[in-house]
């Protein structure tokens, strides 16, 4: 399956805005600022779910609702300007025919989700990781490290060839040392942030 990021020619800031394409279109997140000139040329957008309801991941939700009305999923709807279906820990969304799961991941922000498709080992993870051992930043309203670890570690039982971040690349190689790096970086406790 091909996994494209729409927002990678963007000049604003953003997070990823991750489309998935099989019969049907589904984002994760919607990004905001300019990525809209990208999304709104989709001939068609069926579903949106969300990582958690930072402005960067969501800002374009009301008008790519107006102009496609796609069925919006999120863990915390009520942090949405739009109507969504909630998602809860250890649900699994049909995307495209394929089960993901969800994991609820606090730490970075509280309503932040993580899905992940076993059969292809694909994971999103919003802003939980990053690549390079990268990790979400914990200093913002509702951020915790402790609880960042903690949301972490419910994935390192997981098999994930690649990840799918809320900013930066894909992580297609060694994923999974990767999680288990960006664990290790987070709980330095160092006052990165
Ligand atoms: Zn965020």
């Amino acid at each position: 399956m091909e996994i494209e990021n729409l927002a990678s020619e963007a000049e604003d800031f953003t997070g990823n805005v991750w489309k998935m394409e099989k019969g049907e279109v589904c984002l994760v997140d919607a990004g905001t600022g300019d990525t809209w000139d990208v999304v709104k040329n989709l001939d068609s957008l069926e579903k949106v779910v969300i990582t958690h309801s930072h402005y960067d991941h969501i800002d374009n939700l009301s008008k790519i609702i107006e102009k496609f009305s796609p069925d919006v999923y999120a863990y915390e709807p009520s942090n949405l300007d739009v109507d969504a279906e909630k998602l809860r820990d250890g649900d699994e969304i049909k995307i495209l025919g394929l089960e993901f799961k969800v994991f609820h991941t606090p730490g970075h922000k509280n309503d932040s989700i993580c899905i992940y498709n076993k059969r292809n080992g694909i994971l999103f993870t919003g802003d939980l990781i990053f690549p390079e051992a990268g990790f979400g930043r914990t200093d913002l309203a509702e951020g915790s490290r402790d609880m960042l670890i903690a949301s972490i570690k419910k994935l390192l039982a997981l098999e994930v060839e690649e990840f799918y971040p809320g900013h930066g690349d894909v992580v297609e190689e060694n994923a999974s040392e990767w999680i288990e790096k960006s664990l290790e970086e987070a709980e330095k406790h160092q006052s990165k942030y």
